[in-house]
């Protein structure tokens, strides 16, 4: 018989503590693959250390299970990961996808973000990037809250895959390892929305099928600033996990759950009336 396979998946960069916005997407993305009978994953992108903060991976994992927000098998880490990045970035170059670019930020923003060439010639590969070349033609895809996206590649450009200082890209990671993870759907924030096309391009090329796509709006301060870890946005307090819970399911549009409940019945709550439909197509949320 058919059954919805669903395989989603949370992939906090541990930058800092989870805060709400965070929190926010953590729920989202965990009610929206147990609604839909799926697996829920953790991953962890620490594959960018000098953005890292020590010890944030552990308050994001004690955070999330202080929430009840329980994932499926073990944790994936960005770190064990450099050997399957690394055979990626190879296919992509031998199918000439990818390049080798010595060219600064400054010089790219002059040519509209797409690369002219002319740095191939005089190139030591061991002091360039490498690049994902972009198509000609524009995306067009069906998210599953904002509907029909119209990104052209133009604003796009050619996304870094692995940065001068031999560090791996997040474009590359992400999508070598939502292959690898088997990940189906993805439900993340709308800060990501212009990430979308470079990382199907990349399924493309490496021969998988790309996700579904739910991009969230963002949680912003009155003042329109995002809540984010490196913006010091505060971490929650895992002294009133029912209420952080509470919160969400506001912000996201669902159902308040029966007074009095505990997360583990909150989260079951949560499943039991999802409806992505109701959280709003804006791309912001002021808290
Ligand atoms: N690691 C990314 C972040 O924390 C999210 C990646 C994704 O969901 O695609 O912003």
């Amino acid at each position: 018989s058919e059954q919805t396979h669903y395989i989603g998946r949370f992939a906090p960069s541990p930058t800092g503590p989870l805060h709400l916005g965070s929190l926010c997407t953590a729920v989202a993305s965990y009610l929206d693959a147990r609604a839909n009978q799926g697996k829920w994953l953790l991953r962890i992108e620490n594959m960018d250390p000098p953005r890292e903060q020590v010890g944030a991976d552990q308050l994001i994992i004690e955070a999330l299970q202080c929430h009840d927000l329980n994932w499926d098998g073990d944790i994936l880490w960005q770190s064990t990961r450099h050997d399957a990045y690394q055979s990626a970035l190879q296919t992509l170059l031998d199918q000439q996808q990818a390049f080798y670019c010595s060219c600064s930020r400054r010089q790219l923003a002059d040519q509209q973000g797409i690369h002219l060439g002319d740095c191939i010639a005089k190139l030591d590969k061991n002091d360039a990037a490498v690049r994902l070349r972009a198509p000609a033609t524009n995306s067009i895809w069906q998210d599953r809250l904002q509907g029909e996206i119209h990104l052209d590649a133009s604003t796009i450009g050619d996304v870094v895959l692995k940065r001068r200082d031999g560090l791996y890209a997040y474009q590359l990671a992400v999508v070598v390892d939502d292959i690898f993870q088997g990940v189906t759907h993805v439900v993340r924030g709308i800060d990501l929305l212009e990430s979308t096309p470079p990382q199907q391009w990349l399924f493309e090329h490496l021969g998988a099928a790309a996700p579904s796509y739910l991009h969230l709006p963002i949680l912003v301060t009155p003042e329109g600033d995002k809540l984010s870890k490196q913006g010091h946005a505060p971490a929650i307090d895992n002294h009133s996990p029912e209420q952080n819970l509470r919160q969400v399911l506001g912000y996201l549009g669902q159902a308040p759950a029966p007074a009095g409940a505990s997360c583990r019945e909150i989260l079951d709550w949560g499943i039991a009336h999802w409806d992505s439909g109701k959280i709003t197509r804006s791309t912001k949320i002021t808290v």
